[in-house]
């Protein structure tokens, strides 16, 4: 009897055993050459099976998915897409790693929908005991239309099974996992009516990468169906989230992992760092000496900035001829560029622990962790990225929700993210606190002012997840997901990696919100340098008039300090300011304290620099800090301290709940293709906080 040949490929994401599989399969039959024109590895090698069968074994190079990035991966495509090549695989032996499921059966499932026999190889299978993993075989083997071999390269477990499927591969089930055209059916139908002798996955394929097919000529099939660059690579994205989609449902019921009988280092680590009471703690705890060092280690060079920009102010003034540019350099442009240079401390600090964190692979414990809550609120494990992201910026964070493949899931993400503390509440934060909350120590080490800030973000948390809940009710969207969550090992951070990461994030707000920034100061400064009608011109001659008439005694400097605030009443911002203040007064603020409110509608951040603003227009001495200032505002009604406990309360509380950030809402329209439900945001946040503020100032005041 004539042997028979079975041309086998094996390919598999890098890293999951594929050369010890190559090994223990063929011995030490193996040949390696090039692939004809490139440079790329080709190994191949041949090994004896039973019942006088062989097989030529191909070992392709390493690939994650069949979105080809690399040579390596197109020459994967290549030969499968050409049936012609004396290479073509009879069957397929898909390497995964039984650590890595879900991120492995991405590629299985692209290489099923070609219509390949494929046999789902899962390697490593000596670490299921130690991680404390079960596989429900026969239901994986059902659900993924295909015959499973569980081995182990190392020991040598489970070889002789896979021989043994390899003689008997026409046996295997040809059928694809997903239905191609339900990633877009208009599109596929088009496709399909276009080439109806084509399997819809290869013209697929051929569509979107650069590969060539010798039965087809890409162009033929690109000139009937244009699509932009854009709108291929959402077909993409599209196809993505529906393989995951279906590998986390076929997972849910046939991979279990418990963790509590799990016994290597890893294991025994994580069981702490995810345990029910302990897992929290440890977050807790993290979390608490994060917050703490944010503002104990920022303390110093905040106040440098401060003091040096209020003396490059009073420099400016003092060395450039008097005139509208000095004052636009002195009050609007140098106080603007220190309003944003002052965050800069505490954002970099909060990016250092959140990307060391996220380096050490803790980050992924506390998703784990928190999904068993978030279920809860209708959110995933997978929105506490976009939720902890917020802490920077709601935009990136909502732009994250994206691989949140459930739409409701990801409908509240986005709606609720804004709640998080992000970044440009951080300084507003800083300042009241630093104004309100007295600098001192509980049982000597905790601080005060570190544990209202904390005491904030732990609002914007709960806030988001409150919301969830009742949008989880409201919201009649139908959806399902599962989450396998796959932890990468611990290791430690990269030096180069965090401070990259730190780097750009800072970069980012300065140049991002910065430009904002800049460019509202000096708007409001020139609001607050021009007035309409006769009271701001004519400030001098009314102010020097009324001092004579009541008394004779001031001195110059109280004279000019009463022109420049009686010339602010009556600027454009200042008429703006009062003309709100009888719907701010019951929140404990002034109208200065309105004109602040009002512009951080276009951005948070906006506040503190706008006081800034204000009040260097407003007063005479350029030296003093932006703080000393605010310290020593006096409302003329009440005699009392315009920045006091109770309408520090009530600042901190609105700029927590209310939606004041123009750029949020533009990306919420974007993710959302709707204006609804930004709009939706702004009133229902806005007015949230405009409540718990009015009931905060009366309450404490
Ligand atoms: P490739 O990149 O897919 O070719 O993977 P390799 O064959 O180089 O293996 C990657 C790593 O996994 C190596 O450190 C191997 O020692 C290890 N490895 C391979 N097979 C097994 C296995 O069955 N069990 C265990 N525990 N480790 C394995």
């Amino acid at each position: 009897m004539s042997m028979q040949n079975i041309n086998v490929a094996l390919i598999g994401n890098p890293n999951t055993g594929k050369t010890s599989v190559f090994n223990q399969l063929t011995g030490l039959n193996q040949q390696v050459g090039n692939y004809p024109g490139i440079t790329v590895e080709k190994k191949m090698g041949f090994c004896k099976l039973p019942n006088n069968f062989k097989a030529n074994i191909l070992d392709l190079p390493g690939t994650y998915s069949l979105n080809a990035s690399s040579i390596d991966e197109n020459v994967v495509i290549e030969l499968l897409l050409n049936k012609n090549d004396k290479l073509y695989p009879d069957v397929v032996l898909l390497i995964t790693d039984v650590e890595n499921l879900k991120r492995n059966l991405l590629l299985f499932t692209q290489i099923k929908d070609l219509e390949i026999p494929t046999i789902l190889v899962i390697n490593m299978s000596d670490r299921m005991k130690s991680k404390g993993i079960s596989l429900d075989i026969p239901y994986l083997e059902e659900h993924l239309k295909t015959k499973i071999a569980l081995v182990s390269s190392r020991k040598s477990l489970g070889i002789n099974e896979l021989k043994n499927l390899i003689v008997n591969y026409k046996s295997i089930s040809t059928e694809p996992c997903l239905n191609a055209s339900s990633i877009d059916v208009e599109y596929f139908d088009k496709l399909r009516a276009t080439f109806p002798n084509q399997l819809l996955y290869k013209l697929w394929l051929v569509i979107t990468q650069d590969v060539n097919f010798l039965n087809l000529e890409r162009n033929e099939i690109l000139n009937s169906f244009t699509k932009s660059h854009s709108d291929l690579k959402r077909l993409q994205q599209k196809e993505t989230i529906k393989r995951y989609q279906f590998i986390n449902d076929v997972l849910k019921n046939g991979l279990k992992i418990d963790t509590t009988i799990a016994t290597d280092f890893r294991s025994k680590l994580d069981k702490v760092l995810t345990h029910k009471i302990w897992g929290y703690v440890i977050f807790f705890i993290i979390l608490f000496a994060i917050f703490q060092s944010i503002f104990e280690w920022s303390k110093v060079p905040m106040d440098f900035i401060d003091s040096s920009f209020a003396t490059f102010s009073a420099l400016a003034d003092e060395n450039l001829p008097a005139g509208v540019l000095t004052n636009l350099i002195s009050q609007g442009i140098i106080p603007g560029i220190g309003g944003i240079l002052i965050f800069i401390p505490q954002i970099a600090f909060l990016f250092l622990f959140i990307s060391i964190l996220e380096e050490s692979g803790y980050m992924s414990r506390v998703v784990f962790l928190m999904d068993k809550i978030m279920r809860k609120f209708g959110l995933s494990g997978k929105s506490v990225v976009p939720l902890i992201s917020g802490t920077a910026c709601a935009i990136p964070a909502i732009m994250a929700t994206r691989n949140i493949e459930n739409w409701k899931e990801r409908l509240i993400t986005i709606l609720v993210t804004p709640f998080t503390t992000c970044s440009a509440r951080l300084p507003v934060y800083a300042i009241i606190i630093g104004l309100v909350i007295p600098d001192e120590r509980i049982f000597g080490i905790l601080n005060m002012q570190g544990l209202t800030l904390m005491f904030l973000y732990l609002l914007g948390f709960s806030s988001a997840i409150f919301s969830a809940y009742l949008l989880n009710i409201i919201l009649k969207v139908k959806g399902k997901s599962y989450f396998v969550v796959e932890m990468p090992n611990y290791k430690l951070p990269l030096f180069k990696n965090v401070a990259i990461n730190v780097i750009e994030k800072t970069k980012s707000f300065v140049f991002g919100a910065g430009k904002i920034i800049l460019a509202i100061s000096i708007v409001l400064w020139f609001l607050a340098s021009n007035g309409p009608g006769q009271n701001f011109e004519n400030a001098e001659a009314i102010i020097t008039q009324k001092n004579n008439v009541t008394s004779q005694k001031n001195g110059s400097e109280n004279l000019e300090n009463q022109i420049n605030a009686y010339k602010l009443e009556n600027s454009y911002i200042g008429i703006l300011g009062k003309t709100i203040e009888p719907v701010i007064q019951p929140l404990g603020y002034d109208w200065k304290i309105g004109i602040a409110v009002i512009s951080s509608f276009a951005a948070r951040e906006v506040f503190v620099g706008t006081l800034a603003t204000i009040y260097s227009v407003g007063g005479s001495d350029n030296e003093n800090t932006i703080k000393n200032k605010m310290k020593a505002e006096i409302n003329p009604i009440t005699g009392e301290k315009v920045f006091n406990f109770a309408s520090g309360i009530s600042l901190l509380l609105f700029y927590a709940f209310a939606m004041q950030c123009a750029s949020t809402l533009a990306i919420t329209k974007k993710e959302t293709n709707t204006w609804k439900w930004p709009i939706a945001q702004l009133i229902f946040m806005s007015s949230l906080a405009y409540f718990v503020a009015l009931i905060a100032y009366q309450a404490f005041k």
